[in-house]
């Protein structure tokens, strides 16, 4: 008797979903991502419950054509790729054509777009994978994604969440790290309708900087940059003074993409070595721009980490520019032995 059997679409989506979407943050960052691959400048975030019961992502982008709609929540559709060989140039923080797909098999999603060049926009709604209705609308340019009661449909699933609290903490987390990623992009984070962030978009880093972490932080930044070779590297690192006991404060994105890199924390972490207490660590915010083609980011689901053909020149540029920046400042604190 036979015993396999080949997965219906819903099934293969909502374990696909177990990898992509895990908790409400990780749909927040997909949706955030796809609005800025549709070249959005503005994007506003509302969450309500920890994103549980209440996820609206808007943004001023592209647009999704009307016949592109229901393919966009089809499983590897995507709009960003065609064969294996574009992986190695990726431009798009998304190529997997699994978010849509996935949110939509494990939550309620309604959808709302217009293209710029078209006269109307679209309504689409789709729960739990199944398509339950496309009609013409009006409405303003761009795309507005509601996703209604995240994992309605796999307890199991809900049951390893935190509590709202924790879960909107999370998604806080995510919004710095996504408004520090991209300071051309203006920026709105509501949660349980309160205004909790919000970023001018003026491609300003040392404003987003200040937007995010407050006056008493951003005075104690310096600024780096190295724009010769290939690997090319400009931010701002904390004086040693602002050390944290945890890696929170140490950030860095690829090409505009919030990642996790040994190598990097590595090459920060010893470049700061003799002006760092045991279990301290430094504060950064480097943005280096590396050719895709030297790049693989397609080791993680959730793109998280990346890995560097060229590691040994990205330490050494790190290392370098962190070194001579802090040689040869007053780093210490001026102590006055007399009152
Ligand atoms: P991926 O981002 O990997 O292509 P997704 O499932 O996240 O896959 O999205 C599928 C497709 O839907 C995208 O390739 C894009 O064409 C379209 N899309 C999704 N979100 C938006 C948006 N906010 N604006 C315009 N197009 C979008
Ligand atoms: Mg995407």
């Amino acid at each position: 008797m036979s015993l396999i059997r080949i997965l219906d679409e819903n099934t293969i989506n909502q374990i696909a979903a177990g990898e992509v979407v895990e908790r409400p943050r990780a749909v927040v960052k997909e949706l955030i991502e796809n609005s800025i691959d549709a070249k959005a400048t503005a994007i506003t975030v509302e969450i309500k419950e920890g994103g549980l019961s209440f996820i609206r992502i808007t943004d001023n982008g592209t647009g999704i054509a009307k016949d592109d709609i229901p393919l966009a929540f089809m499983r590897h559709a995507t709009s960003k790729i065609r064969t294996a060989e574009d992986l190695f140039d990726i431009k798009s923080l998304g190529f997997r054509g699994e978010a849509l797909s996935s949110i939509a098999a494990v939550s309620q999603v309604e959808l709302i777009t217009k293209e710029p060049s078209s006269l109307n926009g679209y309504r689409y709604i789709i729960e739990g994978g199944e398509e339950k209705s496309l009609e013409e609308i009006g409405c303003p340019d761009g795309t507005t994604i509601i996703v209604r009661n995240l994992f309605f449909n796999t307890p199991a699933r809900r049951k390893f969440l935190k509590s709202a609290k924790t879960e909107a903490g999370y998604i806080n987390d995510l919004m710095e790290k996504l408004i520090m990623s991209h300071p051309g992009i203006s920026f709105r984070f509501i949660v349980n309708n309160k205004l909790i962030l919000q970023s001018s978009g003026n491609n300003n880093i040392k404003d987003v900087l200040y937007q995010i972490y407050g006056r008493d932080i951003s005075k104690e930044l310096l600024y780096v940059k190295h724009f010769a070779g290939d690997v090319k590297v400009s931010g701002f690192i904390g004086k040693p003074t602002i050390s944290r006991g945890n890696r929170n404060f140490m950030n860095y994105f690829i090409n505009g993409r919030y990642i996790k890199n040994y190598i990097i924390t590595k090459a920060i972490e010893d470049a700061y070595k003799p002006y760092m207490m045991q279990h301290k660590y430094p504060f950064t915010s480097l943005y280096y721009e590396i050719d895709p083609s030297l790049l693989d980011v397609n080791v993680h689901p959730q793109k998280l980490e990346l890995k560097l053909k060229n590691s040994d020149d990205v330490y050494e540029i790190t290392c370098k520019i962190i070194k001579e920046t802090l040689a040869g400042k007053e780093l210490i604190p001026h102590i006055s032995l007399t009152e």
